[in-house]
């Protein structure tokens, strides 16, 4: 085949490559680790909802995963990086009737797809640990995992809110409930809130722990560890009880005891039982209630609330308060019933003015804070701050601090912790899901499915307007285990966050049948060191996945493992070309699939890591996608020609080792820079350094003969260090050296940075910058020669007393006998250095410098088109030389 020019068919043609190289790495087994490997490192990403296809946003986050993967392996690390499918939720029912298939069948399409388009993209998974979360052999584990919290007391019956279809006569989904009318998706009745009992895990037991132990995650973002906290939110504070009219005592929380004495009124959340007794002969709170309890969140405003006519007593002053009822009380929250202080809480002071309640001040700020106190006007607005206490009677002048304190004991009440966190619902009135494992007998109430009779597997799909499962009449006709009678199965199922708060637990053993997983392998290979997904999942899944990781722990099941993911990484978002998040509305999404087959897995690969660190966002880029493209077909290229031996292979005697010197040290920094970035998760700051490096060794080749080590060397480490982000470009570029065995398997470039590398690459940067200037600055058009001129000895010697005196660098200076004999020259250089002795820079000695520069001098001649003459302090100019300090080399250029 003769080709010329640029029709020279020198590139690779990925859709011929690409799928090779993943044949080739899966006969080889490359991703598979072996089952007796002790503590891999474990590489994670969140499993994908399966959906049917990838998107951007998928592709982004398994890139990340796969490359630290492969750098790992690549380092020698044995290496776990599975995928499996988080195949449970009710998108799957909805397509099943919107295709009149079943959910099942329909999931399993769209894993097929799924399993492919990640194949297409090079991702390296063993797949002998795929897993789903649909098939019983996973999903009995839920069940029986289920059973153990029970056993362990961390299962319990609540009420819950429900949405309620009167039409239908179904408990909907939240994801059922349409629009802001909130109308049901089948028959557009709107919706009802019922109370029914459903099932809960008690995180809430775990609230305390799985707070404090967020400050031991270092490898965690702030901004999540803040997100859970404030999710858990514990706030500490006391209970008091004050007596309500003849109701008696009624139980406050509050953070706030010191303002105790500033109590003007009373509040009870619409759901307190008080408030229910009060309503049974007053038909305003009544009808206050009612409408409460049927108003939207947030609909009603902060000073909604009825009077009751009744009284509480104020155990600090004895006075008798009024008694409210107020939605802004939550009936979950602390106690259900507050005392309200309006000059030092800013809801209360919008509720007073409101309701004409009086103000009273009983804090204000002590001398050393920022307020003054004649400043301050609770009438106007309340004072929130901690401050020392006035109209509290004798307690008049103690600090907030304190009197929160003593007042626990004085007004008889205790101490308490309360948390935001509630327990957790898992039942959900949907088929696509883990059966609960429970069975209903009107002699012994809820029963468990014995261990036996597990798994409980789902039915077929029964198409309804309600639950399949209560519509599944066989199935769901059972006997009572306990007592034989004829019972009848629990139709609910569990939230799929269930499946996901133990699935990367199961990929250590994912075909174990008698637990959900090998206890000593999950000891061993967890926790997951690096797990990266969606902020999304910053609270629930992450929460949830920590509650249970604690709890099998407690079971047991685990040995030591109380935390599951060390590092978490969550990657930012891929928005279309326009800088908007993509949607199908605007029309700017892009399609994973068509830039596969535009340009292959390893340009997307490519362009999504070079674009940004893995936690920011970016736009989508055709320029950038082309560049990523033309960048990999370019390496490629230069191996290829090298291989084919049109680079040369011998050193150009004149100043060739100079060169060969000079790149081999760059191969060296290179190698050593990027390994430190793709630690740090930096993959752009890696890839732009192998960019460098690319371009260099394309310069050498023009300059000069490449010394073919150095050159093959330079080429095969630049594949290397694309390896775990380009890898089917990288596996060809590899074969093309001459390689028989894989990138994927071969050693990460040793990466050492050469002695002093930062000194000479910033003398380097600095000279040709020198250079740039006095060419511009004088207006040369055609340099000849420049002519580079190193500082003597002495001057270094200058510098590195100056770098160490305290304050009088010429004095320190002159005091050295040697640098006396310099005269005047020493004393003005040092004068010179005084000026600046804060920003004095450890240099080269003066030998390093002029070999430095002299490995160098080919870049200089190649910019600037002259020859370069790199002299010592005794060979140059003495005028030049007079010149030079360390680090900045006299320049003298003739036209
Ligand atoms: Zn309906
Ligand atoms: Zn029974």
């Amino acid at each position: 085949m003769t080709t010329t020019g640029e029709e020279r068919e020198r590139g690779f043609d990925h859709t011929e490559i690409e799928p090779r190289w993943q044949r080739t790495w899966d006969e080889a087994d490359v991703f598979r680790i072996d089952d007796n490997e002790t503590d891999p490192e474990y590489v994670l990403a969140m499993f994908p909802y399966t959906s049917g296809s990838l998107h951007m946003g998928h592709v982004r986050n398994y890139t990340i995963t796969d490359a630290y993967a492969r750098f790992e392996r690549m380092r020698g690390e044995s290496v776990l990086h599975p995928m499996g499918w988080d195949s449970f939720g009710l998108p799957a029912e909805n397509a099943a009737e919107e295709r009149d298939t079943n959910p099942r069948d329909w999931t399993m399409q769209c894993i097929d797809s799924m399993r492919d388009q990640l194949t297409e993209m090079g991702f390296g998974y063993d797949w002998d640990r795929e897993l789903a979360t649909c098939e019983p052999e996973y999903y009995q584990w839920n069940q029986w995992l289920f059973k153990q919290f029970r056993e362990e007391g961390l299962v319990e019956r609540q009420a819950a809110e429900l949405n309620w279809c009167p039409s239908c006569e179904t408990v909907l989904a939240d994801e059922q409930v349409e629009g802001e009318e909130e109308l049901c998706w089948r028959c557009d009745t709107p919706i009802e809130a019922r109370e029914m009992d459903q099932w809960f895990f008690t995180i809430t037991d775990y609230a305390e722990e799985l707070l404090e132990s967020l400050d031991d995650l270092d490898g965690w973002p702030n901004n999540v560890r803040e997100m859970q906290r404030n999710w858990i939110g514990k706030q500490a504070g006391a209970s008091v009880a004050f007596e309500v009219g003849d109701h008696g005592e009624v139980d406050i929380f509050t953070t706030r005891l010191d303002t105790i004495h500033g109590a003007t009124f009373f509040s009870l959340a619409p759901g307190h039982p008080v408030a229910q007794e009060i309503a049974e002969d007053n038909d305003e709170v009544a009808e206050y209630i009612e409408m409460a309890e049927e108003a939207d969140e947030d609909e009603l405003d902060v000073t909604s609330g009825v009077f009751t006519g009744e009284y509480a007593t104020n155990p600090a002053t004895g006075e008798e308060i009024p008694v409210y009822v107020a939605d802004y009380v939550l009936t979950d929250v602390g106690t259900g019933a507050l005392y309200a202080v309006p000059a030092h809480d800013e809801r209360d002071h919008e509720f007073a003015e409101a309701h004409d309640i009086d103000i009273v001040q009983v804090v204000e700020p002590t001398d050393d804070a920022d307020a003054d106190p004649e400043d301050i006007d609770v009438q106007e607005a309340a004072y929130p701050e901690d401050g020392v206490l006035v109209n509290s009677g004798e307690f008049d002048g103690l600090a907030s601090a304190e009197a929160r304190d003593r007042f626990v004991e004085e007004f008889d009440g205790e101490h308490r912790t309360e948390y935001n966190l509630r327990d957790w619902g898992i039942s959900r009135q949907r088929y696509w899901g883990t059966p609960i494992p429970m069975i209903h007998c009107d002699d012994c109430g809820y029963v468990e499915v014995p261990d036996e009779d597990l798994p409980v597997e789902l039915p077929e799909f029964v198409h309804t307007t309600g639950n399949p499962l209560d519509a599944a009449e066989e199935w769901k006709q059972t006997t009572c285990p306990d007592c034989g009678a004829d019972a009848v199965r629990e139709t609910d199922t569990m939230d799929t966050f269930v499946d996901s708060s133990w699935y990367f637990m199961r990929y250590t053993s994912p075909e174990m049948e008698e637990a959900p997983f090998d206890a000593k392998r999950a000891s061993d290979w967890m926790p997951v060191d690096q797990y990266v997904g969606g902020i999304e999942h910053a609270v629930m899944h992450l929460l949830y996945a920590r509650f249970f990781t604690k709890v099998l722990d407690d079971l047991d099941m685990v040995d030591g493992v109380r935390e599951p993911f060390t590092n978490l990484t969550n990657q930012g978002m891929v928005l279309g070309e326009d800088g908007n998040k993509m949607s199908k509305s605007l029309g700017n999404g892009v399609s994973p699939q068509r830039i596969i087959e535009e340009y292959g897995a390893d340009t997307a690969r490519l362009f999504i890591m070079e674009a940004a660190q893995p936690e920011k966002e970016f736009a989508w880029s055709p320029e950038g996608v082309q560049s990523a493209h033309s960048f990999l077909q370019n390496v490629y290229t230069l191996v290829s020609e090298y291989a084919d031996g049109e680079a040369g292979t011998d050193a150009d005697p004149e100043n060739g080792d100079d060169i060969a010197d000079y790149v081999a040290r760059e191969i060296d920094a290179t190698a050593a820079n990027a390994t430190a970035e793709f630690e740090d998760f930096r993959f752009n700051h890696a890839l732009q350094a192998v960019r460098e490096l690319v371009s260099l060794l394309r310069r050498y080749q023009e300059a000069t003969t490449p010394d073919a080590d150095t050159f093959e060397r330079g080429l095969a480490t630049a594949a290397k260090l694309l390896a775990p982000v380009a890898p089917h470009a990288a596996e060809e570029m590899w074969a093309e050296l001459g390689h028989d065995d894989l990138i994927a398997e071969a050693e990460w470039p040793a990466a050492e940075a050469p002695d002093d590398y930062e000194m000479e690459r910033q003398l380097v940067e600095n000279t040709r910058e020198d250079i740039r200037d006095i060419v511009e600055t004088v207006g040369i058009e055609d340099p000849q020669t420049i002519t580079l001129a190193v500082a003597p000895e002495w001057k270094h010697r200058v510098l590195d007393l100056a770098r160490n005196a305290d304050g009088n660098v010429v004095g320190t200076v002159m005091q050295d006998e040697e640098l006396r004999e310099q005269g005047e020259a020493a004393a003005d250089f040092a004068k010179e250095l005084a000026g600046r002795a804060q920003s004095l820079d450890e240099q080269l000695p003066p030998e390093r410098e002029q070999a430095a520069l002299e490995r160098a001098a080919w870049l200089v001649e190649r910019e600037f088109g002259a020859d370069v003459v790199v002299q010592g302090p005794e060979e140059a100019d003495p005028d030049l030389v007079g010149k030079a300090g360390p680090g900045r080399p006299a320049i003298d250029i003739e036209e």
